[in-house]
C-alpha cells in the first residue's frame, strides 16, 4: 500500500487545503501518515510540503523540513508547494540540487507553484492508474508539468472541499482568497493574487452536505474574508460577508458558523447586523498589527485605533461578551518605544482575550522591506513577550468571568492518558477539558452544553487548558 504524508505550514487556509490533499489521495486508497510517523518502516512513499511565506522564520522552517525529508526519505518522492513555493522557486530547485537531487533520475524534489496546488487533488487519481513501481518522480513531474497551465481558473483555488475532516473535530470552508491590500510588510498577496471569492451557493451546498454529515461547526476561513463578492446572487452590487452570512444561515439550519480572522476595516454595520445571530460564535480574531496611529499608516493598514475601539464597543454590544483575540506585530521599522507603549496601552485598555504577537520580519519584494528605523530583534521579541503575557493575562480574566456559565462546545479528542476525559472548544474560544466519569462521551465533533466550572491553578495538570467543563447534555439538532 503506497503511503503518503503531509506537513503544513501556514494559515487555517493552508491547513485546509493539506485536509483535502489528504483527503484525495486517502479516497484513492493511499495510506495517509501523520508526519511524525512517515519514517517508521515502511516509510511514506509520497511526501507534501505545504509551505508559508509570511515570515522568514517559516521559511527557514520549510527548508529543514525539506532537507530532513529528502535525507530521511532517500526513496520518497517529495511536492513542495503553497506560498513559499509561489513566491521562491528558484531556490527551492536550488535547495533539491543542493540536497543532490539534480538529475532528472535522482530528481526527487518537485516545486508545485502555489496557484497549481490543486493539482494536488487529481495526482492521486493519475498515480492510482499507475503501478507503484512506476510511481517514480519522472512520472509525477512529467505529468505535473503537462498539467500546468499559464493561467489557473479562479474556481481551482476553491476544489480545496475535503469530504471528511480527519485532522479536525469542526469543518472549515475556504469561502476567498488573495488579497487586493498593499500592506507594506505582506507577502502573502503576492503569493495569493487579488481577492477571489467563492459563489456564496457553493458555500451553501457545501455547509449543508456539512450539516447533513453531522458536523455542528465549520470555520469560515480565506486570506482576508472581509473582502468577500460575490456579485452572481443579488441584482444589484455584490454580495459582501455580512449579506452572505445572512444567506448562509437562512440556507442552513443547525451548523454554527465561526469567523477566521477579520481586517479591522471590515467591521461594518452590514457584519454587526449579522453577527448577533445565536448561531454566529461569540469569537472574533482581529488582524490589528499595531495600536499606533503613526506605524498603522506606515503599514498601509486602512483604520485607526479609534476605528477599531469604535468596532470593538459594537461588537460587545451585539454580542454577550465575546471572546477577542488580536495579531500585532512588533519592531515594525519606525516603532519608537513611544509607539510600542501605545500599541500595549490600546491591547490593555481592549481587554483582548488573546494576543497572537510576533516579531517584524522583512519580507523581500515588500515595501517596507527597505524602510528605515529598523528596531533590533532583541527589542521586538522582548516586545512580544510583553504582550503575550499581557494576552495570558487577558485569558485568565475572561475565563474568571465566564465561570459558573454555561457554554456550548464542540468534543474534540479523548486525552489518551485518560479516556474519560474529553477536550472540547467552547463557542466563545475556550479551551476545555471535560470529564465524563459515568459514561460514554458523545462522539467526536458533537455540540454540547457544559458549565465552566474549575480553572486550572498553575501547574495543575490540566493547566493547558482554560477550564474544567461540566457536561449537561448533548445539544438537539
Ligand atoms: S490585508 Fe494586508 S496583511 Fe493581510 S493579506 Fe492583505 S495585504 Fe497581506
Amino acid at each position: 500500500m503506497v503511503s503518503v504524508s503531509l506537513y503544513t505550514l501556514g494559515c487555517k487556509v493552508n491547513q485546509l487545503e493539506s485536509e483535502a490533499i489528504a483527503h484525495a489521495f486517502s479516497v484513492q486508497g493511499f495510506r495517509v501518515l501523520p508526519w511524525d510517523r512517515a519514517s517508521e518502516e515502511p516509510k511514506a512513499d509520497i511526501l507534501v510540503v505545504n509551505t508559508c511565506t509570511v515570515t522568514s522564520k517559516a521559511e527557514q522552517k520549510a527548508r529543514r523540513v525539506i532537507r530532513k525529508a529528502l535525507r530521511d526519505h532517500p526513496q520518497a518522492v517529495l511536492m513542495v508547494t503553497g506560498c513559499y513555493a509561489q513566491v521562491a522557486r528558484e531556490a527551492l530547485d536550488a535547495l533539491g540540487r543542493e540536497c543532490g537531487s539534480d538529475s532528472l533520475d535522482a530528481k526527487r524534489l518537485v516545486v508545485v507553484s502555489g496557484d497549481t496546488k490543486s493539482l494536488l487533488l487529481d495526482l492521486p487519481g493519475f498515480l492510482a492508474k499507475t503501478m507503484p513501481e512506476e510511481m517514480a518522480l519522472v512520472s509525477i513531474s512529467q505529468w505535473l508539468r503537462e498539467k500546468e497551465t499559464s493561467q489557473t481558473p479562479v474556481t481551482e483555488r476553491f476544489r480545496f472541499i475535503p469530504g471528511d475532516f480527519s485532522l479536525h473535530s469542526r469543518a472549515s470552508v475556504k469561502i476567498q482568497d488573495g488579497c487586493d491590500n498593499h500592506c507594506s510588510y505582506c507577502r502573502v498577496r503576492l503569493a495569493r493574487g487579488r481577492s477571489v471569492s467563492l459563489e456564496a451557493d457553493q458555500i451553501r451546498a457545501t455547509l449543508q452536505a456539512l450539516e447533513a454529515k453531522g458536523y455542528a461547526e465549520a470555520v469560515l476561513t480565506g486570506v482576508n474574508i472581509t473582502q468577500y463578492r460575490d456579485t452572481g446572487i443579488l441584482q444589484e452590487g455584490a454580495l459582501h460577508l455580512g449579506a452572505l452570512l445572512r444567506y448562509l444561515l437562512a440556507g442552513t439550519e443547525y451548523i454554527r458558523l465561526r469567523l477566521s480572522s477579520l481586517e479591522p476595516e471590515g467591521l461594518t454595520e452590514d457584519l454587526f447586523a449579522v453577527l448577533g445571530h445565536p448561531r454566529i460564535r461569540p469569537h472574533i480574531h482581529l488582524s490589528l498589527q499595531s495600536g499606533s496611529p503613526r506605524i498603522l499608516e506606515q503599514m498601509g493598514r486602512r483604520y485607526t485605533p479609534e476605528d477599531v475601539e469604535k468596532g470593538i464597543r459594537r461588537l460587545r454590544v451585539v454580542k454577550d461578551d465575546p471572546f477577542l483575540g488580536c495579531d500585532i506585530i512588533t519592531g515594525f521599522p519606525g516603532e519608537t518605544e513611544e509607539a510600542f507603549e501605545e500599541t500595549y496601552a490600546f491591547c490593555e485598555r481592549s481587554g483582548f482575550a488573546w494576543i497572537h504577537a510576533f516579531p517584524y520580519s522583512p519580507r523581500p519584494g515588500t515595501a517596507a522591506y527597505t524602510y528605515p528605523g529598523g528596531v533590533s530583534e532583541r527589542d521586538a521579541v522582548l516586545r512580544v513577550e510583553r504582550l503575550r503575557a499581557l494576552g495570558r493575562a487577558g485569558r485568565q480574566a475572561y475565563s474568571r468571568r465566564w465561570q459558573g456559565q454555561e457554554v456550548e462546545a464542540i468534543l474534540e479528542a479523548s486525552k489518551e492518558s485518560n479516556p474519560s476525559f474529553v477536550t472540547a472548544v467552547s463557542d466563545n474560544y475556550l479551551k476545555l477539558l471535560v470529564p465524563f466519569p459515568n459514561q460514554e462521551p458523545p462522539p467526536w465533533g458533537s455540540a454540547i452544553r457544559c458549565r465552566i466550572c474549575k480553572l486550572p491553578d498553575r501547574g495543575e495538570e490540566f493547566s493547558r487548558f482554560d477550564a474544567l467543563g461540566e457536561y449537561i447534555k448533548e445539544e438537539s439538532r
